[in-house]
């Protein structure tokens, strides 16, 4: 299909989302010369970060690595005040990299992406949003997140509840003031883990509704010492090339020692090291843990212990002790004060397998265990991780396929960085890319640079098309799999990473387990062997 041009704005790259990848990649076009708009459903910038406000929201990388490396002085400059930075000064930090790079001028705010076309007559996309504005560019580059999609429950009569509910990705700008009020959170990943605690604290009462127990690691969050952040910075190129060369991305590499190497009193010394250190670091304690089940199980039976021993009453214990998966197969969560939130008198679980939600009333909730009443409910539900960002648009390729189709048995890419049939289209940290393993800023510069470098290369080669083939998909597939099941990650059957959390959605495995720092060398090695997997087309 041919697509008018009047009262289009045309540039040579539209990028969808104004997050941490979508402020780089503008950046990077700018300084190749590149015309690009950025289209931002938010009034501002920092997608993940703009909309997840809720309570307790703050990261689970350190702020000091999880941040951009590209900008020597933007580095040295930005003075992180906690050791996990909480979302509001993630913000903070966004808006001032987009002034500091003089970013929004490029950004239309407001502009929720509807529709995506490549337009068969000029071989580029014109996109349009739900107002009907319309942009159009040669080059399209989705930078919409992994996790911006909501996943809202489907509860029966939800409609009829007379209290507030929030999704924990849309919560309000103005905040939610739980005071006096009998407060329900559904869902216990990450999210839920964040915000039980601080919710807790507030509402008169809070009852918690869990489908899977998770394993959660202590944060062990404090001030950002003054001696440490002048480490950091005097250290910032030895820290991010480490960053580089790991399979997560962060700053650390995780133990090249088997679990059963040690004895079983010295396993246990590392595992109480790591616990009272903190944070994400705790699944790096040996080389094995995410390969061999038994190995697992040590760590894996070290947190049941801490389970135990922090809360009191044991058959809330029991119910909050993970069983059905193992460590760190769904990404684990770490917390503030947690597992001792349910010693409070405040705090009530309810195990939503054992007596699953029937649902909604004016008043409440009701499982097949009785009623519980509520004034507000919250959904820390998680998110149609990977591809529900990018199927939410209406994304017609060549001869005007949807994505929707093309992806109907789950998504197919090469790389993660293209699908066959979509031409000039990028997906940055799309499916079967590292993305959610890993620290995502480190995963978002790696794509970023890589296609800013493909561009370069496609206009100094004079080609206008680049497309992913067929066969390099499908193989690219196969190894996306393969890497999976090096792992032990495919045995969380309820996990986002396969799409279960979201009914009806195919169950594949999504982002691509063999490592970040493999991967980057991968696609280096596809880019000079002539991108290899994709046809580029000269102009004509
Ligand atoms: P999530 O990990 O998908 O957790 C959602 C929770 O809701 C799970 O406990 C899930 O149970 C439950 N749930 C979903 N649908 C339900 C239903 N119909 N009935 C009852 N329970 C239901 O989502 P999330 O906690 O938002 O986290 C998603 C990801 O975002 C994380 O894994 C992480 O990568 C990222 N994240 C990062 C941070 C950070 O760095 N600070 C913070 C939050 C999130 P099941 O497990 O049984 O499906």
């Amino acid at each position: 299909m041919t697509i008018a041009q009047e009262s289009t704005e045309t540039t040579d790259v539209l990028v969808v989302g104004a997050g941490f990848a979508g402020l780089y990649m503008l950046h990077r076009l700018r300084d190749l010369g590149f015309s690009a708009t950025v289209l931002e459903a938010g009034d501002g910038v920092g997608g993940t970060w703009y909309w997840n406000r809720y309570p307790g929201a703050r990261c689970d990388s350190e702020s000091y690595y999880y941040s951009y490396s590209f900008d020597e002085a933007l580095q040295q400059e930005w003075e992180w005040t906690e050791r996990y930075a909480e979302q509001s000064e993630i913000l903070r930090y966004l808006d001032h990299v987009a002034d500091r790079l003089d970013l929004r001028r490029s950004i239309r705010f407001g502009r929720r992406v509807a529709e995506a076309v490549l337009d068969d007559g000029t071989g580029g996309w014109v996109l349009r949003t739900d107002a009907g504005e319309r942009y159009a560019a040669r080059f399209l580059v989705t930078a919409v997140g992994c996790l911006s999609s909501a996943n809202i429950p489907r509860i029966p009569a939800l409609e009829t509840f007379g209290g507030r509910w929030f999704h924990t990705g849309r919560w309000p700008h103005e905040g939610v003031d739980f005071t006096g009020l009998r407060v329900g959170v559904v869902g216990t990943g990450s999210t839920g883990i964040q915000a039980i605690p601080v919710i807790a604290e507030q509402a008169a009462h809070l009852t918690v509704f869990q489908r899977t127990a998770n394993y959660s690691i202590p944060a062990r969050n404090g001030p950002m010492e003054a001696a440490f952040q002048r480490e950091v910075k005097e250290n910032y190129a030895e820290i991010r090339n480490t960053q580089r060369a790991t399979i997560n991305g962060h700053p650390f590499h995780v133990s090249d020692r088997p679990a059963f190497s040690v004895s079983e009193q010295e396993r246990t010394a590392i595992y109480e090291e790591l616990w009272g250190r903190g944070g994400l670091r705790f699944r790096a304690a040996f080389a094995d843990l995410l390969t061999d089940k038994d190995a697992n199980d040590t760590a894996a039976e070290f947190i049941r212990t801490k389970i135990r021993e922090t809360v009191h009453d044991p058959a809330v214990a029991e119910k909050l002790t993970p069983r059905d998966h193992p460590f760190a197969t769904k990404r684990p969560p770490i917390d503030t004060r947690y597992f001792e939130t349910y010693n409070r008198d405040n705090v009530t679980l309810v195990d939503v397998r054992e007596s699953p939600i029937v649902e909604a009333t004016p008043t409440g909730l009701r499982t097949t265990s009785g009623e519980y009443p509520l004034d507000c409910l919250v959904f820390a539900t998680g998110f149609d991780a990977l591809t529900g960002p990018l199927l939410n648009i209406d994304i017609r390729g060549d001869g005007g396929r949807a994505l929707r189709d093309v992806w109907a048995e789950g998504p197919r890419t090469y790389l993660g960085l293209q699908v066959p049939g979509f031409p000039n289209l990028f997906t940055i940290t799309g499916p079967g890319s590292p993305s959610v393993l890993t620290n995502m800023p480190t995963a978002i510069e790696q794509h970023v640079d890589w296609i800013a470098a493909c561009l370069r290369h496609l206009r100094s080669t004079g080609s206008e098309r680049i497309e992913t083939t067929d066969d390099a998909a499908d193989a690219w597939g196969a190894q996306v799999n393969a890497a999976a099941h090096r792992t032990l990650l495919p045995m969380a059957e309820s996990s986002w990473y396969l799409g279960a959390n979201v009914p009806g959605k195919p169950r594949v495995f999504m982002p691509y387990a063999g490592g970040l720092a493999a991967y980057a060398r991968h696609c280096e090695e596809v880019a000079a062997a002539g991108y290899d997997g994709f046809r580029l087309t000269q102009v004509r």
